[in-house]
């Protein structure tokens, strides 16, 4: 039978780690999801979703089984069908990991990434800037001079998310060119608590308010060896990409099958209507089942580093933030006025499919990078 003719409580997958993270996503966080939106950072049920190991499949476990991002992809979806803020965390919280692991470096790996991964510390993520700057979408706002042991930070970030004042996050600073004129780019664990880091409160958003966004201001920040991902950045930032890009799609595809399971809440009472509407939920499911089978092929192999490979990772992610928008927008048609509720997740969501389309990479940065790799690697 194809998955697209099974109700959806049946399409979903299930192992023990997709039903520990039903149970607190249908419990806990179901209860806290409106809160969520209004602004309250969810850091017990965060703290309840990586002990079960949701922020962490992607990664080699203690056991020695090797790390799997397509159950990291199913793990974040599971929770973002109930609140897609979560979901964004989740993904934070799980490149950070990936961030830490990559390094190699031994200060950021044993029981720093342990905590890490059971979620007694947490932590995100501040690449939007530089994936930007690497796209010539923008400029980088972090400046490192060498100093003895290390290197001397400054700048600000304008919006970093799953943070609060004992938190970290990955960052990378422009190294201040040699008398050569060579630049290059270092990438680091920044410590929310470090001396010279402030935290300051963003505007208020239309949506994401419980995600602990912050921005972030560096003066004089002292970064050791300790904290050090990579020096130069550059060639850790090309293994972890596919990763980074592709896990995204877990909070994506959550999203749109919430959507999809709102359209068939309201299919008894007022499907005679609503199948005058595009978008239905039956033609939804059967693309999104085919963008799954997509996603999951390609997290067999996270880190492929051929352009091709790259290029059909922001291509999924791109398809899954269109997907996103068009389910989130169509439920709100099928629910009607229920849906247009404050306290509803039907038009939670859409300001969540929003964030997922303007979130780096955005729609727009993706499709300038396609754009520019397929040019690259087409023949002259
Ligand atoms: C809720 C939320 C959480 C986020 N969390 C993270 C995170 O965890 N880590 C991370 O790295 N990034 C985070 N971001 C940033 C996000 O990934 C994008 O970079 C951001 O949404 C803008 O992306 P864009 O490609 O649409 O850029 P655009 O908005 O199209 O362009 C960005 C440029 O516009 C200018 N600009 C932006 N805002 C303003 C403003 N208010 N007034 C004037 N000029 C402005 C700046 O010069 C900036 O260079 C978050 C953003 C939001 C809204």
């Amino acid at each position: 039978m194809n998955p697209a003719d099974l109700p959806p409580e049946l399409a979903t997958p299930s192992s023990p780690l997709i039903n520990a993270v039903r149970v607190i996503a249908q419990g806990p966080l179901a209860q806290q999801a409106y809160a969520i939106d209004r602004g309250t950072y969810p850091e017990a049920v965060l703290k309840q979703l990586a002990a079960a190991g949701a922020m962490s499949a992607h990664l080699p476990q203690a056991d020695g089984t090797p790390g799997d991002y397509g159950l990291a992809i199913a793990a974040m979806a599971e929770a973002s069908k109930v609140c897609g803020a979560t979901g964004f965390m989740m993904w934070c919280q799980s490149v950070a990991g990936l961030y830490m692991l990559a390094s190699g470096n031994p200060a950021l790996n044993g029981e720093r990434l342990t905590r890490h991964m059971l979620g007694e510390a947490l932590g995100g993520t501040g690449l939007s800037n530089p994936m930007k700057s690497f796209a010539q979408i923008e400029s980088l706002l972090l400046k490192a001079t060498p100093v003895e042991g290390g290197y001397l930070v400054n700048g600000t970030l304008p919006w970093v998310s799953n943070l609060a004042a004992d938190h970290y996050f990955g960052a990378i600073a422009a190294v201040a060119t040699d008398d050569a004129g060579t630049s290059r780019e270092i990438m680091f664990m920044l410590r929310c608590d470090a001396p010279g880091v402030t935290l300051k409160a963003c505007p208020e958003f239309s949506g994401m308010e419980g995600t602990g966004t912050f921005s972030v201001h560096c003066k004089d920040l002292f970064v050791g060896r300790d904290d050090l991902v990579a020096d130069p950045a550059k060639p850790l930032i090309a293994r972890v990409r596919g990763g980074f890009v592709l896990l995204q799609c877990g909070m994506a595809t959550g999203i749109i099958q919430g959507a999809i399971d709102s359209m068939w809440a309201v299919e008894g009472q007022l499907g005679h209507v609503n199948q005058y509407l595009e978008d239905r939920p039956a033609d939804l499911q059967a693309e999104l089942d085919a963008l799954l089978v997509r996603v999951m092929t390609l997290a067999e192999t996270p880190f492929e580093t051929a352009t091709e490979y790259f290029i059909d990772v922001l291509d999924a992610r791109s398809h899954s933030a269109e997907l996103c928008l068009r389910a989130a927008n169509s439920a709100l048609m099928h629910q009607g006025a229920r849906g247009y509720l404050m306290q509803s997740a039907v038009q939670r969501r859409v300001r969540e499919a929003q964030f997922v389309a303007i979130v780096t990479p955005a729609i727009k940065h993706l499709r300038k990078e396609m754009a520019r790799l397929s040019a690259q690697e087409m023949p002259a």
